[in-house]
């Protein structure tokens, strides 16, 4: 905290650091594709030599038309990436002296650039298994969902018993329809080890991925998953007293950025803000609507 405050203390600090991961390794027009390049309207803009382009900064990222501060937004991103828990909506409108709805939006955009690129699926062995997600916990047992989300959680265990990488991924039921895309997308098919238990709803997915089978007695013989999933449900319901059904995908992408990168606490920010450079705006606007 105190490293990142030394280095960002005004906006051209954050707007100088952003133009280092944007052109720092060279300048490419979006819209031709030249790398010659001329100084733009502001210090902060390039402007191409060949068809006149003019890009500023944050054009073409995630910080486009951001209605903070980039110091705030930095600040925000550092609590939500390198804190444990990351921070909730109201306690970032607090801290930030930014307004709830300001929070909310920066807070979406966060979860998004979060969410996995699928470019490094798990391998070796995978543990698989479903929870439930939100709303009351009594009286629903089994794969009977109620009002609450179905989760499907992977969880990649490395030397021993311990755990690796983990993903998990909102699906409509415990069939290997709703499994599929999740298994594809996180999951290495050709290096990889599935452990299920013994949910027949696995089995039509063992002729593209290695599956096993495993009693499950009661979480017993899974005690890595086991301790993602506890870990899961208390941070949701620790600081997320109310998390929107609609919004658990992106809080599952929040949980496993930040799990699976709690080695690297030094980067972790880092990753995030090159995320926001370099994904697609988010149009959560409209997909919310
Ligand atoms: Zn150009």
């Amino acid at each position: 905290m105190k490293e990142f405050n030394r280095a960002f203390r005004c906006e051209d600090d954050c707007t100088r650091y952003l133009y280092d991961l944007k052109w720092g390794n060279g300048y490419h027009c979006r819209r031709c594709g030249h790398e010659k390049s001329n100084k733009g309207r502001t210090c902060f803009h390039l402007r191409c030599k060949a068809c006149g382009y003019d890009e500023s900064v944050t054009a073409n990222t995630m910080f486009h038309k951001l209605k903070i501060p980039l110091l705030k937004a930095f600040g925000m991103a550092f609590s939500l990436s390198v804190r444990k828990k990351g921070m909730s909506t109201s306690e970032l409108a607090r801290a930030f002296s930014v307004n709830q709805k300001s929070s909310w939006l920066f807070k979406r955009k966060t979860q998004e650039a979060m969410n996995s690129s699928g470019k490094y699926p798990l391998n070796s062995k995978v543990e698989v298994d479903e929870m439930l997600i939100g709303g009351p916990e009594r009286n629903k047992r089994g794969r009977t969902k109620g009002n609450k989300k179905l989760v499907v959680i992977a969880v990649e265990k490395v030397k021993g018993k311990k755990v690796g990488r983990a993903y998990g991924a909102v699906i409509n039921k415990a069939s290997a329809d709703s499994f599929r895309p999740f298994f594809e997308e996180h999951i290495d098919k050709d290096n990889a080890q599935v452990i299920t238990d013994g949910w027949k709803g696995y089995l039509p997915l063992a002729c593209d991925f290695d599956i096993r089978q495993k009693a499950s007695n009661g979480g017993k013989s899974f005690p890595g998953m086991h301790a993602v999933i506890m870990n899961l449900k208390g941070w949701i319901r620790g600081i997320h007293h109310h998390c929107s059904k609609r919004f658990i995908n992106g809080y599952l992408d929040e949980f496993f950025f930040r799990f699976n990168r709690r080695s690297f606490l030094d980067s972790i920010w880092h990753k995030l803000i090159e995320r926001f450079m370099t994904k697609t705006p988010y149009s959560y606007i409209a997909n919310a609507a």
